[in-house]
């Protein structure tokens, strides 16, 4: 049986850009579009032009994309003409191949938050489908509140609808806009809308209020629906909007939807989704989600020991999809829960070979299990622990020793008169016969010793420079005066790897400490930089 076209629509430069905390340049616009064209998404909506000067600059010239390239706006305002309703004019003028018009299609939003008619509105998106249709723009009509006005009045929000297909829309997408709709009333609710319309020219957009949005979406191509709308990611105003990292594997690996549908997704490039997902939060500056589905450092690893030594035998007896598939990996967590297979796997994994009756690796499983004890987590720190088992089988060169170091935090009144902290960190290091002596200013004291440990490693400098710590995680353990800090940090370098590294101590500083020196051993040793 020939497989159908089923299209994705990518909206994290728009309606992603309404996430909490998400504020995209110009640039970050550009770097996105590339990811997701180069991912193979078939529509990237970038933007409001008119509504925001980046925007509006992002479709001031043409973008070099194999994707639909897509603008978004209102339709007409009521009372105005198509021609002189600026909004519209100014969305016309956008370089994009498609336009994506927003129309309400709840009736009491037409009233109340419109103040025009039912059929003012009807009129409102055949001018602007035709206007847009005469520019010569591909055109899809978003239906806002779409499942709350089918509810409330059908026969109504179905008229917007086909006015926008009649009037030549290529596609009417359904937006549940508040993310209340339930999976079962949208399949029951799109299957009413594709007797009206072919099912190859309706859309999904779903919010993920109730965290159904991936449900939701499944649901109505389920229902006949043909396109899906989402985000990289979940990205989103409130909850979020549908997560197409999550739906495309679903669409690639799950049998129901590759048997019957082909996406513009290749086998190749979804080996690269989790480093895309990654790449959107680097570019955020945010850590990854380590529980997302498919692509989170958490979504194939195993803990405990029994089910470890199933999975070396024989992987697919956990992981409903192989991890590779997605560019992620496998991954046994050793903690002080683990046997020996758990080590095993992980040393065959980071590419040492040792005998498995090797005293070395009783000795390496005793020393994780003596360090759990006093507040380590191998599990979250990949890099910490194999440095350990490189250490275990005499593998890490002496590189440095650091002889002292010195953090002082002073707080005083500025020029202006308001109260500034300022952290400094002076390090004494020997490498080789040198001595080095440097001083770092932070905006906080392990900030200071972070510059100031990495701004002269003398001759091993030059395997540093592309170093970056990109997230810092602290959790006091046990509570009380003789609490114990743990400190997790992850670091990424030039080659976009990313590793996480671990300290712990009763003092904050020296918990840092030991993080940063894992890390920065760890570059050097995965660099390959001679004793
Ligand atoms: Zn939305």
């Amino acid at each position: 049986m020939p497989r159908e076209r089923l299209y994705l629509f990518d909206t994290t430069l728009r309606d992603g850009a309404h996430t909490n905390g998400v504020d995209f340049t110009l640039a970050d616009k550009v770097a996105i579009a590339e990811l997701l064209d180069d991912l193979g998404i078939d529509y990237v909506e970038a933007g409001y032009p008119g509504a925001n000067p980046i925007d509006t600059s992002f479709f001031s010239e043409p973008r070099k994309l194999r994707a639909k390239l897509t603008a978004f706006g209102m339709t007409r305002r009521p009372g105005r003409s198509a021609s002189n309703d600026p909004g519209l004019v100014a969305l016309l003028e956008a370089q994009a191949s498609a336009i994506c018009f927003v129309a309400k299609s709840w009736d009491y939003h037409v009233r109340v938050a419109l103040e025009t008619t039912e059929e003012e509105n009807l009129a409102s998106i055949r001018d602007s489908v035709r206007a847009a249709k005469a520019k010569g723009r591909e055109v899809l009509l978003d239906c806002e509140h779409f499942f709350d006005g089918y509810k409330a009045k059908p026969v109504y929000a179905l008229a917007c609808a086909q006015a926008a297909y009649e009037e030549g829309a290529r596609w009417v997408v359904l937006c549940d806009t508040n993310g209340g709709a339930l999976p079962h009333e949208v399949e029951r609710i799109v299957a009413e809308v594709c007797k009206k319309i072919p099912g190859d020219h309706v859309g999904i957009h779903a919010h993920n209020d109730t965290e159904q949005a991936v449900a939701n979406s499944f649901a109505a191509v389920r229902a006949g629906a043909r396109q899906i709308q989402g985000t990289l990611n979940g990205l989103g105003e409130r909850c979020g909007n549908a997560n197409l990292t999550s739906i495309i594997p679903t669409l690639k690996l799950k049998a129901e939807y590759a048997e019957k549908f082909d996406i513009g997704v290749t086998d190749e490039k979804l080996h690269g989704l989790t480093r895309v997902s990654h790449a959107l939060d680097e570019i955020l500056n945010r850590a990854p989600d380590r529980h997302a589905p498919y692509v989170g450092e958490s979504a194939f690893a195993t803990k405990a020991g029994i089910h470890a030594s199933a999975i070396v035998k024989e992987p697919a007896t956990y992981e409903h999809v192989a991890p590779e598939l997605v560019g992620n990996r496998r991954k046994l967590l050793v903690s002080d829960q683990s046997g020996r297979s758990n080590v095993l796997a992980e040393l065959e994994r980071i590419g040492l070979t040792v005998d498995k009756d090797d005293r070395r690796v009783a000795r390496l499983l005793d020393e994780v299990k003596e360090r759990e004890a006093i507040g380590y987590a191998y599990e979250a720190a990949d890099a910490s622990f194999e440095l350990l088992a490189r250490r275990m089988l005499g593998q890490v060169p002496h590189y440095f020793d650091v002889e002292k170091f010195d953090v002082n935090v002073e707080q005083r009144l500025n020029a202006k008169g308001e109260r500034v902290s300022v952290s400094q960190a002076v390090v004494k290091l020997r490498v080789g016969d040198e001595d080095l002596i440097s001083v770092a200013e932070g905006n906080g004291p392990v900030n200071a010793l972070d510059v100031a440990l990495r701004k002269d490693l003398g001759k091993y400098q030059k395997f540093i420079t592309g170093l970056e710590l990109t997230d810092y995680r602290v959790r006091i353990l046990n509570g009380g005066t003789q609490a114990v800090t743990r400190v997790l940090i992850e670091s990424a370098d030039e080659t976009g790897e990313h590793w996480t590294t671990i300290g712990v101590s009763s003092n904050i500083i020296d918990a840092s400490f030991q993080a940063l020196m894992d890390s920065i051993v760890y570059k050097l040793v995965k660099s390959g930089a001679p004793a």
